[in-house]
């Protein structure tokens, strides 16, 4: 017999925080010194509420994945109707309703011409899946092509593939010997496009290019212009490159469009989706491709499969929050609400971005970033961070900057109110930090 002693309720003299230091290992971490992790009881709109029943402002969307607002009851009670119906099905051989008319409304408002969804269970994964679908494409055409065209400072994922086409950074230093080469492009702009194209040109081997369009998140909040995209991609075209577009981060519309590819004149032979996908309720993956990306892989010969899938491919639950969310979306008080956030963001820019301790300002759509002057103190950045996380975390405000770069990414319900406050809260650091 086992010791049922072992299963018996936790500790109840220590809180929450201390539990979890027990126990939990977080991610992106520093876990020797890192701050309690906040114990957060409840989620109501743009809110979370910690255990002792402080409210804080969740102005990066819970890691850019909440559109809608927390617990939003729309998207609750759809997922509730769907688990006392169905909460999962093994997807190889099988499908199930909310899969399929997913995929039915999903496809017709993705830029360009896609016209298969593929499903996984996290960004990185759609990723993978891209990787796989454009490298196989090749091959399975008998025209074999093994090199992948990515942006420096790109963020793709953690999964072995997905870093592979991120940018080498501290993320990736402990793995770099074992990443796959990738050829790494700078971001267009006026003065390096010529060279850009010219360099595309020669490219023999390379089976895909994938980016984050107009933005890449994680590597700062670094933007640049649709136009200059539209050429990279032009130039990929002509050299029979494939394009994936990573909207994982962008999709749904943060960019201030419901598809930051919308902004394009070429569109992507791939889409990847995740994040705002659910409305920030649920995991769930989208890969989505044309037909042409498609027949390439329909043959007697089994080696010509895509021999892929995760235990949670298509978890009809993640579906039916999706297609809530999907509903959401569409809805024209959300497109008002967006167009509202990007108006104010704008003219929050204009405010500050003279101030002695902006080094840079940027915009797109929902997303503002603003960098901080550090002048050549290092040890200054080091600190800079922890200190303006913790700034705004005292004033209940959720704010994760990326080094010097804070940035907004708030759901679309947040109020005119809350924008507000934020924004009087970064003034206030400017002065103060
Ligand atoms: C977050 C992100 C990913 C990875 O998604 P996960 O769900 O965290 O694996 C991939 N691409 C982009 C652009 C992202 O922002």
């Amino acid at each position: 017999m086992s010791d049922t002693s072992k299963l018996q309720t936790p500790n109840s003299k220590l809180n929450l925080a201390e539990r979890d230091k027990k126990v939990i290992w977080h991610p992106y971490t520093q876990m020797k010194n890192a701050l309690p992790h906040i114990p957060i009881v409840r989620g109501e709109g743009v809110y979370i509420f910690d255990e002792d029943g402080k409210k804080y402002i969740d102005a990066v969307s819970s890691w850019w994945v909440n559109i809608h607002g927390h617990a939003h009851p729309y998207i609750a009670q759809k997922v509730a109707e769907q688990l006392n119906v169905l909460e999962h099905v093994i997807f190889a051989g099988f499908t199930h309703e909310p899969a399929v008319l997913l995929a039915e409304r999903l496809l017709p408002v993705l830029p360009g011409k896609q016209e298969k969804v593929f499903y996984t269970d996290n960004g990185s994964t759609a990723v993978e899946v891209a990787l796989k679908m454009c490298l196989q494409y090749w091959d399975n055409k008998g025209k074999p092509k093994t090199r992948i065209l990515a942006f420096k400072n790109a963020y793709h994922g953690d999964t072995f593939g997905a870093m592979s086409v991120s940018g080498r950074s501290i993320f990736t230093d402990a793995f770099n010997s074992l990443l796959f080469d990738v050829d790494f492009i700078d971001l267009p702009d006026a003065e390096n496009i010529s060279d850009l194209i010219s360099q595309i040109s020669n490219l023999t081997s390379t089976a895909c290019f994938i980016f984050e369009p107009l933005i890449l998140g994680s590597g700062g909040m670094l933007m640049y212009e649709a136009k200059y995209l539209d050429e990279l991609i032009a130039a990929c075209r002509k050299a029979g490159i494939l394009i994936i577009a990573d909207e994982v981060m962008t999709g749904f519309g943060r960019t201030g469009t419901y598809f930051a590819c919308e902004k394009l004149n070429h569109k992507p032979d791939i889409i990847c989706l995740s994040k705002g996908l659910t409305g920030g309720t649920m995991p769930l993956g989208i890969t989505t491709c044309t037909d042409e990306i498609f027949d390439a892989f329909l043959s007697e010969d089994k080696l010509k499969t895509l021999y892929h899938g995760h235990s949670f491919t298509a978890n009809p639950i993640a579906c039916v929050a999706s297609l809530a969310s999907l509903d959401i979306l569409l809805q024209e008080e959300t497109l008002a609400n967006i167009k509202r956030i990007e108006a104010k963001h704008a003219l929050f820019l204009e405010e500050i971005k003279a101030h002695a301790r902006v080094k840079a300002v940027r915009q797109t759509g929902t997303i503002i970033a603003i960098e901080w002057e550090t002048g050549n103190e290092t040890s200054y950045l080091s600190n800079l961070r922890n200190l303006l996380y913790k700034f705004f975390l005292d004033k209940g405000i959720v704010l994760r900057p990326l080094g010097n770069i804070i940035y907004i990414l708030p759901p679309y319900v947040i109020s005119d109110t809350d924008l507000n406050y934020i924004y009087g809260a970064i003034k206030q650091a400017l002065e103060e930090i």
